[in-house]
């Protein structure tokens, strides 16, 4: 008796099952997960590939996805604990990470990230050697040189999440200001991801008018508009919405989909992201900083060399100084 399958279908060739689009997501967490879903909405890959440590939490989310199937056109949603069901993938994003425990200091929750990343990035790297790899984990710029040496591959395909972020949020708070939509509102805000980001307030434009052209205190302490609180604001956004919900997700998600379109599409689009500055900005250590690069199918191939006033060179340097100090404390 034949199944209703074999009653149904004539197979006529035996399909090549092997994926050429693949994204795995490392971390169902809450960051994972605005990634997956931003990256199967955007159509971005024939196969999105989910792992985590915990099991339970890992098969939910993917039975979750699985169940939308209908709704999008990403054929295959692989997952499991073992780093066999990343093989081939074309891009990694790492969102697996500790979270600071009340009492521990920076150097302590980032050696305790060394040792997650040293369980994940060989399993990643022996399934897929020819991949990018995009970190989101925090703090992001020091896990991406961390992940730069645990995994032997060059900077160019060792991506940090970095300032795509906070641009994002400079652009929209500009936007909110003018009335006028992020996408006209460009502006760029580099260097560490966080706190102690550098908006380049020179570049502030709309239509290619630089705001600073009409109001030459803009982003200085005597400028009466106080500009500068939109910069403020872009570094109390994480607080505000952590403090609100726990927790920061859609925004993340959505920008590292957008990066991941970059890459998989090979756009060759210009990103404010975390890459090996050494050597740039009279930075002489090995520290990951955002800078803009052009991001394309092989990773960062280019970065622009975008001219510093000597406040921001210097305050790249500082977070460059900082960064090294606690770089070159950890145990691999
Ligand atoms: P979360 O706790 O919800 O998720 C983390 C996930 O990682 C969990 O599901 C956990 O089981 C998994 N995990 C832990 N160790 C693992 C291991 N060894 N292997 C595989 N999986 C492991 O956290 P979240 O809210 O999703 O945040 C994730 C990270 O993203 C944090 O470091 C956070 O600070 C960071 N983040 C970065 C940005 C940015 O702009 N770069 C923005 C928001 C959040």
């Amino acid at each position: 008796m034949s199944t209703v399958k074999e009653q149904l279908i004539q197979n006529l060739i035996e399909e090549d099952k092997t994926s050429r689009c693949k994204i795995t997501v490392v971390g169902v967490g809450n960051v994972g997960m605005a990634c997956a879903i931003s990256i199967l909405l955007k159509d971005l890959a024939d196969e999105l590939a989910l792992i985590d440590a915990d099991a339970d939490k890992l098969k939910g989310e993917a039975l979750d996805l699985l169940h939308g199937s209908l709704f999008f056109n990403t054929p295959k949603i692989t997952y499991g604990k073992d780093y066999s069901v990343t093989a081939n993938s074309n891009l990694v994003i790492i969102t697996a990470g500790a979270r600071q425990v009340v009492g521990e200091t920076r150097l302590d929750l980032v050696q305790r990230n060394v040792v997650i990343m040293k369980s994940i990035i060989p399993g990643i790297v022996q399934n897929s050697p020819n991949c990018k790899i995009l970190i989101v984990s925090n703090p992001v710029d020091i896990l991406t040189y961390v992940v730069w040496k645990i995994s032997g591959l060059p900077p160019t395909r060792v991506i940090g999440s970095g300032c795509n972020l906070d641009s994002a949020r400079f652009r929209y708070l500009i936007g909110e200001k003018l009335s006028v939509h992020p996408t006209s509102c460009h502006g760029w805000v580099l260097g560490e991801h966080g706190d102690s980001s550098v908006p380049l307030w020179s570049g502030v434009n709309v239509a290619g008018i630089p705001l600073k052209s009409l109001n030459p205190a803009l982003g200085t302490d005597s400028d009466k508009e106080q500009w500068k609180q939109v910069h403020k604001q872009v570094v109390e956004s994480a607080y505000e919405v952590i403090k609100l919900k726990g927790y920061t997700s859609w925004a993340i998600g959505l920008s590292v989909a957008d990066l991941a379109e970059s890459m998989m599409k090979n756009l060759r689009r210009v990103h404010p992201i975390s890459t090996m500055i050494k050597g740039l900005y009279g930075i002489k250590d090995e520290v990951f900083l955002s800078v803009p690069c052009i991001l394309g199918q092989n990773g960062i191939s280019d970065v622009v060399k975008v001219t510093l006033t000597s406040e921001e060179e210097a305050r790249l340097k500082k977070s460059a100084d900082t960064l090294w100090g606690i770089q070159k404390e950890l145990q691999f």
